[in-house]
C-alpha cells in the first residue's frame, strides 16, 4: 500500500474564518502532488473522534460567538481526545479563535468566561483595541509567514510553552511582547488567516514532513514547483517588510 496521512478537520462548518478551510486544501494537495494519499474526516458537533486514528488535527478560527457555542461540545470528550494528541506528539495547526481554545481560558472583551481546555499553558482577554491586519512572523525554524490578523484577544504564553515565532510586522499574541503563535511539541497555534498555509508552502511542509516522519522516519518531501505560491507570499512579504 502507498503512503497514506489521516487529517481531523475540528469543527469544519462552525470555525472557517477568512477560508482556513484552505489549509486542508493545501495539505492535501501538497500531499496529492507527491503521490501520497490523504483522508480528512469532518469532525463536527455531536461527533466524537479517537486521536490515534490520526496524524494532524487542524482548528480553524471562529468569532467570539461560535467559540461560546462550541465549548460545551468541547468538554464532551473532544478535549480529552485533544490533549492526548497533544502529549503523544502529533502534529496540530489551530488558527485563532481555535488557537485560543487549547489554552486555559479567554475572558471575552464584554466579560465573558470562556474555560478552555488547557492542553497549553496559555491564557487569552479580550480587550477593546484589535489586532487587525497582514503581518509576518518567523519561526524558530527560520521559516517566515505571512498571514492576516483580526483579533480582539491578546494571548499570554505561560513558562510550558514557546512561541511560533517572533513579529516582523504587525501585533501578534498581543502586540506588546513581539511574539507569535505558540508551539508546544508539535502543535503550532497561530493568529494567522488568509489562509496561512497555502501562501507559506514551507510552514506547510514542514507540518507534513514531522506528521510523515512519525510513520516514515526517514522520509523526506520531494521539492514541488511553488512559483506560484512564493509569488503571494513574496508579494505580501515585500509589501510589509520594504516599507
Ligand atoms: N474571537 C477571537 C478574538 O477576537 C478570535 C477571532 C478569530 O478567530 N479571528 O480574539
Amino acid at each position: 500500500m502507498g503512503m497514506m496521512i489521516k487529517i481531523a478537520h475540528l469543527y469544519p462548518d462552525m470555525l472557517n474564518l477568512y477560508g482556513d478551510r484552505g489549509n486542508i486544501i493545501a495539505l492535501t494537495k501538497r500531499m496529492e502532488l507527491r503521490g501520497i494519499s490523504t483522508q480528512v474526516d469532518r469532525i463536527t458537533m455531536g461527533k466524537s473522534f479517537n486521536a490515534d486514528d490520526y496524524d494532524i488535527l487542524f482548528i480553524g478560527g471562529g468569532q467570539d460567538f461560535e467559540q461560546d457555542v462550541l465549548l460545551e461540545d468541547l468538554k464532551k470528550g473532544k478535549d480529552k481526545e485533544i490533549k492526548r494528541a497533544v502529549d503523544s506528539g502529533k502534529v496540530m495547526l489551530a488558527i485563532c479563535g481555535g488557537y485560543q481554545m487549547l489554552g486555559k481560558y479567554y475572558k471575552t472583551y464584554d466579560g465573558k468566561m470562556l474555560e478552555y481546555i488547557g492542553a497549553l499553558d496559555f491564557y487569552t482577554e479580550g480587550k477593546e483595541e484589535r489586532m487587525i491586519g497582514n503581518f509576518a512572523y518567523k519561526t524558530k525554524e527560520g521559516i517566515e509567514v505571512v498571514g492576516f490578523e483580526n483579533h480582539s484577544g491578546k494571548t499570554y504564553l505561560g513558562s510550558g510553552v514557546s512561541p511560533l515565532g517572533k513579529v516582523l510586522v504587525g501585533g501578534g499574541n498581543n502586540g506588546e511582547d513581539g511574539f507569535e503563535g505558540v508551539r508546544y511539541q508539535n502543535v503550532f497555534g497561530t493568529y494567522s488567516h488568509g489562509p496561512v498555509l497555502p501562501k507559506n508552502p514551507a510552514f506547510c511542509d514542514h507540518l507534513l514532513t514531522t506528521a510523515l516522519q512519525q510513520r516514515y522516519p526517514a522520509l523526506e518531501l520531494q521539492p514541488l514547483d511553488d512559483a506560484a505560491e512564493l509569488a503571494a507570499h513574496n508579494t505580501m512579504r515585500d509589501r510589509l517588510l520594504k516599507k
